[in-house]
């Protein structure tokens, strides 16, 4: 495609950087982590971009309610008293 100007964060123009990340997203009423997600990380405020072909994998795996490859144990903190 001939893109060859270093990418900038939408919000801060900082340099992002690719690289997978785990994504987690609440989902009806469960946490939801989805690992290995290619995504564009800014290196200054930490904003995450996702191309949008990556954006509809996740959805679909979401949404297909698929079995996830392993299960985990969340811990949950709160700072309401
Ligand atoms: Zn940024």
């Amino acid at each position: 495609m001939g893109e060859d100007r270093p990418m900038r964060c939408d919000l801060c123009e900082g340099k992002v950087e690719e690289k997978l990340i785990s994504y987690t997203l609440f989902y009806e009423g469960h946490w939801i982590i989805v690992e290995n997600v290619p995504a564009k990380v800014c290196h200054q405020c930490g904003e995450k971009l996702f191309a949008p072909d990556i954006v509809e994998k996740m959805q679909n795996i979401v949404w297909s309610k698929q079995r996830p490859r392993k299960k985990v144990n969340t811990p949950v903190f709160s700072l309401s008293v």
